[in-house]
Order: structure tokens, then C-alpha cells, then sequence
């Protein structure tokens, strides 16, 4: 028997550690799902290994975390092109979110987890908000766990939100909607740290105030993490300011909701007493810039959080609002806003962007101490990056390389758990893309006649 399952050598080594070390050239042994040794240069003679991958040429990064999508929306790129976030919404998200089936949700997060995966990511945190039946939050999991991806099932709910367009079968109690919660953690409990099930309310107009504190209560007696569009355009606060009369992070505030527990996705329009708030109370920020461009929201306020030492992460949000999965699109994008809006190129760095991609998404999830970086005893989540493409040579930095001249063509393999889930364009789930694309153009158009006659 070998001492180690995967050996990769002959890498450059961006380890993300506290450190920000980076090795010229070195290898990583994996031994059943965690890294067990990060050294520089060559693997010794005696080292014997199941499998080694020679890297000689690429750089090995810790594999990022997308902190937040919608996967059914993996059906809907375009629709609602060039509406402003409510239009938006009840013409492509809404309606569809309302007719998919179980296995419409599972070929969506195939879709999904597959592209996010060849542009590096290795977990993946998906925000479920459509109609609550049950068997849909089952078919969306089986899909993600088909890819053999990390993940986080975000079931969120909405109990109230009709008079935004919000259909019915959206909408359900909150008691209701946590003992869905408390099913799905029993049901999914024997998954390990490969699915984590949160829960959270959806948006602040689709959330009563009593439905906060229920959830609230259920999360802090459970330990259970949570999730919320915030500050996402003007209209949170205007909708929390004519029902509650406050803005919506001072009354969350004053009702305990803000903790380390939570993730606030978006906060485009955070004030810095808002940020003061989230960095006392260890909230964590979940960056969308690629989202926020195409809905016209602007640029949140980055620097300010990272500077007031909110913990940052970066998601792609739905590929209805993107319109792609593409992580490495996000980061370029997530770098180049902050630069542009202030009109200072020298606003954020290649590697911070990198680190909110990586340790920043892992902190963000509760999940530091196993995820993030290239470091003995975490989990084998990594990928390898080919610069040797037309796009990216030739490559000075690696950091800036990833960041601002890369795509998927550069993500060469892709490691979860210390299993290989994709090298050389093929996943080893063994989905085969154009089958899966054939397969959704047909769901799509029995999606519409549905629709059609409903
Ligand atoms: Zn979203």
C-alpha cells in the first residue's frame, strides 16, 4: 500500500497561508481526504504514491468558495436582460422558480457545480429560494453531490412578500420552514463537512419580523448558520423603513440578528456604521461584483469592510443576474470595480482579491480551520492553473495571472476532498457537457409549455 493517495509535484505553490507564502517549486501529498505534506522541491525517492499528477509549469492554489448562487437560475441566462431588480425578478426568476421540477433542479445544479468547478471553485454555497416543496431541495442536492463538489444548501423562506410579486407557493410559514431545515439536517447529517445545510430569510421584503426572530431562535439553539440578501439595492431600506420604520441593519441589530453566524450577501449599500456593526458583531460579507454590475446596483463598499476587518468572500450570485458560474470572471470583476468606482488602481491587490476568493470564503462559512489555504491537516480542496494559454502568457505574478488574464482554458485539474473531480476537461463524475446541454434545452421546453398553460 502506498503511504500517500496523490502526490502533486513540481507545482508553484500559492498556499493562501497566513504567510502568503508562495513556493517556487514544490509538491503536496494528499492521504485520503487532507493535504499531509506542503514542501519545497522535489518529492524524495521513498515517497510512494497511488497516484501523482506532474505540475511542472502550473501553479496549485487552494480551491475557491462561492459563497453564494441560486443553481435553478442556471436555466434562465438572459431572461430579464436589462431590467432593473424587481422587473427582473417577475420576469425570469420568479415565474420559472415556480414550474421547475426535481429533476429540472438536479440538471441545473449539474450545470452549475460543473461550471463552477472548471473555473476552480471547490465548494459552492447555493441560496434556495423557489417553491418549497421538499423534493425540490432534494433533487437540487442530488445534482450538486452528482459533481462530487463541496457544498452549503442555503434553504431559505419567505413568509410573507405577495405585494412584491413573491408567488404563494413560495411563501410559507417560518415554522414550516424550519422543520423543512431540521429535516434536511437530518436527513443529509451523515455527509460530513462535504454538505452543511443553513438556512436564512430570502430578502427583506419577503420576511416578517417575527419571522426573523423564529428562525434567529432556531439557528442560535442549533448552531445552525444563516444567509441574507442585504443592502442589495434602495429598496431594502425603503421597504423596512415604511414597515418597521428603521433601515434594515440597525433593526437587525437591535434584535440580536447580526452574528458571527451570518452571512450578509450583497451589502452593496452598507454604511460605515453599517460595517461597524457587522465587524462587532462578526458578520461576514459575501461580495457579488459581477451581479451587482448587471442589475445596475453598484459597488459595495470592499475596501471599507476588509480595512474594518469584515471577513470578505466573493459569489457569483445566480447565472440569471451574471450570467455565467464563472468564478475567475467574478474575481477580475471583483478587483477592476473597486478600482474603477474610486478611481484608485491601487485599491485592492491581485492577491487580496485571490484571498477573499479563498481563505475569505472559507472564514465566511465557518470552515477556516479545514478550508482556504495549502496547509497540513486541511481538506485536499485545490486546483491547478495552466498558464501556458494565449490569454496568460506570459506570466509574471501568478496572482495577478489568475486574477486579470485568465479563464476556465487555464484550469487545468480540480481536487475536492482529496479526490480529483476534473482534469483535462473531464469531469469525473463522467457528465458529459453537451449531453447535459441537450438535456436542458429539452426541460427548458417543456418548462415553457407548462408555463404556457398555466
Ligand atoms: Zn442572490
Amino acid at each position: 500500500m502506498s503511504e500517500f493517495d496523490l502526490i502533486i509535484k513540481n507545482a508553484t505553490i500559492c498556499t493562501m497561508d497566513l504567510n502568503g507564502r508562495t513556493i517556487d517549486k514544490g509538491y503536496v501529498a494528499i492521504r485520503e481526504n487532507d493535504i499531509v505534506r506542503v514542501e519545497e522541491g522535489d518529492v524524495p525517492e521513498n515517497c510512494g504514491s497511488a497516484q501523482t499528477i506532474d505540475a511542472a509549469g502550473q501553479v496549485l492554489f487552494p480551491g475557491f468558495v462561492d459563497t453564494h448562487t441560486h443553481i435553478f437560475q442556471s436555466f434562465l441566462k438572459g431572461l430579464g436582460a436589462d431590467h432593473r431588480l424587481i422587473e427582473w425578478l417577475n420576469l425570469s426568476a420568479l415565474p420559472y422558480g415556480e414550474y421547475m421540477t426535481p429533476y429540472q433542479h438536479r440538471l441545473a445544479a449539474q450545470l452549475t457545480c460543473m461550471e463552477a468547478i472548471k473555473s476552480g471553485c471547490t465548494t459552492l454555497c447555493e441560496f434556495f429560494y423557489t417553491d418549497q416543496n421538499p423534493e425540490l431541495a432534494d433533487g437540487c442536492i442530488a445534482g450538486m453531490e452528482d459533481t462530487g463538489i463541496r457544498s452549503v444548501f442555503i434553504r431559505t423562506f419567505q413568509d410573507r412578500g405577495e405585494d412584491y410579486g413573491m408567488p404563494s407557493c413560495m411563501i410559507q410559514t417560518v415554522e414550516k420552514a424550519m422543520e423543512e431545515v431540521a429535516r434536511l439536517r437530518h436527513d443529509y447529517a451523515n455527509r460530513g463537512d462535504m454538505l452543511s445545510i443553513w438556512t436564512g430569510p430570502d430578502v427583506t421584503w419577503s420576511t416578517s419580523k417575527e419571522g426573523y426572530r423564529t428562525m434567529l431562535d432556531y439557528c442560535l439553539a442549533e448552531n445552525v448558520r444563516y444567509a441574507m440578501h442585504i443592502d442589495e439595492t434602495e429598496v431594502d431600506n425603503d421597504m423596512c423603513q415604511k414597515n418597521y420604520g428603521q433601515d434594515i441593519v440597525p433593526m437587525l441589530d437591535e434584535m440580536g440578528f447580526l452574528t458571527d453566524k451570518m452571512l450578509g450577501v450583497h451589502c452593496v449599500n452598507l454604511t460605515n456604521d453599517e460595517i461597524r456593526r457587522f465587524a462587532d458583531n462578526g458578520v461576514s460579507v459575501s461580495y457579488n461584483p459581477v451581479s451587482n454590475m448587471y442589475l445596475g446596483s453598484g459597488a459595495a463598499p470592499i475596501r471599507e469592510c476588509l480595512d474594518t476587518e469584515v471577513t470578505v468572500s466573493v459569489g457569483t450570485d445566480g447565472a440569471a443576474s451574471n450570467n455565467t458560474t464563472d468564478y475567475l470572471e467574478s474575481l477580475k470583476f471583483a478587483a477592476l470595480i473597486q478600482k474603477g468606482f474610486t478611481r484608485d488602481a491601487a485599491r485592492i491587490t491581485a492577491s487580496e482579491t485571490i484571498a477573499m476568493g479563498t481563505n475569505g470564503g472559507a472564514k465566511a462559512i465557518g470552515m477556516e480551520d479545514k478550508l482556504g489555504s495549502i496547509e497540513v491537516g486541511k481538506r485536499a480542496d485545490m486546483f491547478l492553473f495552466e498558464p501556458r494559454h494565449l490569454k496568460s502568457i506570459p506570466m509574471h505574478d501568478p496572482y495577478a495571472t489568475a486574477v486579470y488574464s485568465s479563464s476556465q482554458e487555464n484550469i487545468s485539474t480540480t481536487i475536492v476532498n482529496g479526490k480529483v473531480v476534473y482534469r483535462n476537461g473531464m469531469f469525473a463524475c463522467g457528465i458529459d457537457e453537451r449531453n447535459l446541454s441537450d438535456k436542458i434545452t429539452c426541460e427548458l421546453g417543456r418548462l415553457k409549455i407548462q408555463m404556457e398553460r398555466s
